[in-house]
């Protein structure tokens, strides 16, 4: 497995795989791997000739206020982790690569990026489009690998391709969970045990709101309601959201059409920001 540092040298790469007729597969990362990143890799290799990883902790997606200084960075590990996973090439390009002095072109996508995450982080999803977009060009990938974990930026992602015709398969991996149901994430690592304790109420919400739509359970007030309930028995959990969604748009629905609808939940765990989601 090859290590690139630099966006000439991952160009000149793309270009040469793809005039081998190499179908590319693209998983962009922050780093700090777990086996929920590693899934989207091992999908990646079964359909892709090529794999490449990126790592790059965007500073476009983080506000001033957030955690991008005590973001996990082991690029060492996560080499590692990639190679036994399949991958074929890690770009693991510097802040200057990406964003050179003077760097001033972005791309927002203005509805998809709007509610729930958008409500707090409004400049998250401009950060992650535009990384996105730049990490197309530069890898010219047929294919991209994007986790359920984060739905808003999936959706947000396949409006932009749609919009931007980029010529790149959006491809979902589902979301890889602990053994008691925690959903993977870098940021767990920030918890202490007691916070990782009571962060299980979050996925316990999801998968109480599963079994109640499977009893035949369908309006948006007694699922959003069940899984309010159970995170607010947590004491040091704050709820930001807990909203049933369109899983394409984004926009509140207030029935379940199976399999159309995500109920996505963000707390704050005391000072570490939560995600998770179910598709219903
Ligand atoms: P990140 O490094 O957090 O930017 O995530 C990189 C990719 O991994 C994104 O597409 C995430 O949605 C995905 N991802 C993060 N956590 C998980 C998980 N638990 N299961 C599957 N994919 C994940």
């Amino acid at each position: 497995m090859q290590i690139i540092r630099s966006v000439q040298e991952m160009q000149a790469l793309a270009y040469e795989l793809r005039s081998k007729g190499q179908i590319i597969g693209l998983v962009p990362t922050m780093g700090a791997l777990h086996e929920g990143h590693l899934s989207l890799i091992r999908l990646a290799a079964e359909r892709a000739d090529a794999v490449v990883v990126t790592i790059f902790v965007n500073p476009t997606q983080f506000a001033p206020n957030e955690d991008f200084n005590k973001y996990p960075r082991e690029l060492e590990a996560d080499v590692a982790k990639c190679a036994g996973a399949g991958a074929d090439y890690v770009f693991a390009p510097t802040h200057e690569e990406i964003y050179p002095k003077g760097y001033s072109t972005y791309i927002t996508e203005e509805h998809v990026a709007k509610p729930l995450e958008g409500v707090s982080r409004p400049t998250h999803f401009r950060g992650v489009t535009t990384v996105v977009a730049k990490l197309f060009n530069i890898c010219r990938p047929d294919i991209a690998v994007f986790g359920q974990k984060d739905a808003q930026q999936v959706a947000v992602i396949q409006k932009m391709v749609a919009d931007l015709n980029f010529p790149v398969d959006i491809v979902v991996g589902p979301t890889l969970r602990e053994a008691d149901g925690l959903a993977m994430s870098s940021r767990n690592r920030y918890l202490t045990p007691t916070q990782r304790q009571e962060a299980l109420a979050i996925s316990q919400a999801l998968f109480k709101a599963r079994d109640m739509v499977a009893a035949g359970e369908r309006r948006k007030d007694r699922l959003v309601a069940e899984a309010t309930h159970i995170l607010s028995q947590q004491r040091r959990i704050r709820v930001i959201y807990v909203a049933l969604v369109d899983r394409r748009t984004m926009e509140p629905v207030r029935e379940v059409e199976p399999g159309n609808a995500v109920l996505a939940i963000a707390v704050w765990m005391e000072e570490t920001r939560l995600i998770d989601n179910i598709v219903l």
